[in-house]
């Protein structure tokens, strides 16, 4: 049986990026919440590192994703960028890690799905992808700072989360990715 490890980003003190009268937190919490709601109905156990708003370290993100017998690890995030024109989804994995890769793929596949620009996937030497002993995936899922995709994510919380699952669900069975 799989379990999957779901990190909100940011939380407590710590809003993230904040814009057009969003607060990165919230948003990250609330397609976190919704992909446990998910996952769940279709039999698959989840973890949130955190379930509200609450201060949470980097540190304790990766202990919760380390204690458990996760087989993956998904940081939810939204981004921002002073350029208010800057748009679009991106997946980052850790340079090197095959597994973390292969879901990039899947997750990156699915999310494509929703139509927004694709900015790509990345590597990055992130906390929470260095530190996970996990496949490991941080999925920034649009950018706050621009005023129509501020509009567009908070009202598709729950398309985001569904393409989440579904790439969640792609990068765990055995199906070949394009
Ligand atoms: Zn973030």
């Amino acid at each position: 049986m799989s379990l999957i490890i779901i990190d909100p980003g940011h939380g407590g003190a710590d809003p993230g990026a904040v814009a057009n009268g969003l607060l990165e937190k919230d948003l990250n919490l609330g397609i976190s919440l919704k992909l446990k709601e998910l996952l769940t109905g279709s039999g698959i156990p989840v973890r949130l590192t955190r379930e509200s708003d609450q201060d949470l370290s980097l540190e304790a993100r990766c202990d919760t994703a380390n204690n458990w017998p996760a087989d993956l690890f998904l940081s939810v995030h939204c981004n921002g960028s002073p350029d208010p024109l800057a748009q679009g989804l991106e997946i980052f994995c850790h340079p090197g890690s095959a597994p973390g890769t292969r879901l990039a793929r899947a997750i990156h596949q699915e999310l494509l799905q929703l139509g927004r620009r694709d900015r790509g996937i990345k590597t990055a030497e992130f906390y929470v992808l260095k530190h996970t002993r996990r496949p490991a995936v941080l999925a920034e899922c649009g950018f706050i700072t621009n005023p129509g995709e501020a509009d567009w994510l908070k009202s598709h919380l729950a398309e985001m989360a569904g393409a989440l699952m579904r790439g969640i669900k792609k990068g765990l069975s055995a199906e070949p990715l394009n």
